[in-house]
């Protein structure tokens, strides 16, 4: 095939995709736009072309998250990011963005390539879909927490006393309803972060100490199954302003995940480091592992790996969810890294210092996606 017919080729499939498609130099300077990103963006290729892409797409992720950034740093390509752009008329669009920027052998940018599609009308039905199941538990809470009551003044022989068995299978009962209370209130909690009506109540507190306190508490469960926990602490850490109460729930359900997919006899290390722009958790398990292609999808609300993995071990796949929403209202990040038969390692980093969004008052997260420019659909 001559270069000729191959460029033709070319030509025909950029300008043919249904999908939004643009180039960039090594300066970030847009030098290809094909139809589909015109009819996103409203931009007309001949009025970007040679424009840095920032300035086009105006996007969320340009300045600190640029994933074609990410891309020439880590080598490969991003897959399935979320984003949000303005359109040449200011209207937001949501999209969901895959890219590979190609480096030269000293690991500059030669050139990015980046394709997206319009998620605005998915974004909307997943906001309704969320709404009306929040609807719905909200309902469900009401009859659950009377049936716990009514079980608890069974087990206080407010009923008259019962003999040994109606005991025990009150007494099961009873825990299964406390763990569908906890189910339900994980769900409403992710539902109102997600909506921005979560109100945070942050205090400075020393990450080592309230850590010490989580930690003391989980190693009677992990040693029933032999796993040891070892907390690693730098010498010194600065304070840190987290709502203690959502912030626990957080490093509950890493440490209890962790418990919950390890083998026996392993162990479980609690790490943190003091970074410039704050400090970050290390969860880190001898378990299972978590393949790549399930590492982000394991942070959506219901999401459990099917049965080849763990799906074997009770659970809703609703830790996960809250463990990220709580993290973010935070102005924080939750991430794996995990590689399977050889552990995994739950990340959150909590912002500190001058920086912190939550160093000024008591926010809510309405007020931080906000700040952050996101939509609090
Ligand atoms: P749940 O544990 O209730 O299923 P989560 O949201 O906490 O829900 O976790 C989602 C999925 O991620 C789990 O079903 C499991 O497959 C996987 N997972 C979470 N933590 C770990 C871990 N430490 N090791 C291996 N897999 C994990």
């Amino acid at each position: 095939m001559t270069s000729s017919t191959r460029n033709k080729i070319c030509d025909l499939i950029i300008k043919g995709l249904p999908a939004a498609l643009f180039i960039v130099d090594d300066q970030y300077r847009i030098i290809e736009f094909n139809a589909a990103a015109e009819e996103i963006t409203g931009w007309q290729r001949q009025n970007v072309l040679g424009r840095p892409c920032a300035e086009v797409l105006s996007s969320n992720r340009c300045h600190d998250q640029c994933p074609l950034k990410e891309s020439a740093e880590t080598g490969s390509a991003c897959l399935g990011k979320d984003a949000f752009i303005l359109t040449r008329e200011g209207q937001k669009k949501f999209i969901i963005l895959s890219c590979v920027a190609i480096i030269d052998k000293n690991g500059r940018l030669e050139n990015g390539i980046e394709l997206f599609r319009d998620a605005t009308i998915i974004k909307k039905l997943e906001a309704q879909k969320r709404n009306l199941i929040s609807l719905f538990t909200h309902d469900l809470k009401i009859p659950v927490v009377i049936a716990g009551g009514f079980l608890e003044r069974l087990l206080q022989g407010k009923a008259g006393p019962l003999n040994e068995k109606q005991t025990r299978y009150v007494e099961s009962i009873s825990r299964e309803i406390k763990r569908l209370e906890g189910y339900i209130h994980s769900f409403l909690d992710i539902a109102r972060i997600e909506s921005g009506r979560f109100e945070l109540q942050p205090e400075d507190r020393d990450i080592g100490s309230f850590l010490r306190e989580i930690v003391d508490d989980f190693k009677v469960r992990a040693g029933k199954k032999h796993i040891q926990i070892a907390l690693d602490l730098p010498d010194s850490l600065e304070p840190v302003r987290i709502d203690t109460l959502q912030m626990t729930r957080v490093i509950s359900n890493l440490l209890d995940n962790a418990i919950k997919y390890s083998d026996k006899g392993t162990s479980i290390r609690v790490i943190v480091r003091e970074k410039e722009s704050g400090q970050v958790i290390e969860i880190r398990d001898q378990g299972p592992g978590i393949d790549p292609d399930e590492q982000e999808h394991i942070f959506g609300s219901f999401y459990r790996i099917p049965e080849s993995g763990t799906g074997h071990v009770a659970g809703t796949g609703l830790g996960l969810a809250a463990v990220r929403a709580i993290v973010e209202a935070h102005g924080g990040k939750a991430w794996v890294r995990s590689e399977p038969g050889r552990g995994s390692s739950f990340m959150v980093s909590i912002p500190g210092g001058k920086n912190d969004p939550l160093r000024e008052s008591s926010r809510t997260t309405e007020g931080k996606q906000r700040m952050n420019g996101e939509d609090s659909q």
